[in-house]
């Protein structure tokens, strides 16, 4: 039937939005095996500048608007940094 999830396909996990372990390992070969494409490397550049740009935007606009919260958060990320470097 066209309604059935055939379970270890790249339809059961996009299409049917299954999460087992053969429909996600279907996915992850798919994913992989695109991004070693170079149009699959394309999309993977493309959303690292969206990315990088996103992240650079969301700064900007805590500078501006959000000063205090910027500093707590940033406070937060060094304690977090020295703690995973042993400090
Ligand atoms: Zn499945």
């Amino acid at each position: 039937m066209a309604d059935e999830v055939t379970h270890g396909t790249t339809r059961g996990y996009s299409v049917f939005g299954c999460r087992c372990e053969q429909c996600v390992e279907a996915q992850q070969k798919y994913t992989r095996a695109y991004r070693s494409t170079e149009s699959g490397r394309a999309v993977v550049r493309r959303q690292a500048k969206i990315q990088a740009k996103l992240q650079s935007a969301c700064l900007n606009w805590l500078r501006e608007n959000k000063p205090k919260v910027l500093e707590e958060l940033r406070a937060q990320v060094r304690r977090e940094v020295e703690e995973q470097h042993g400090r």
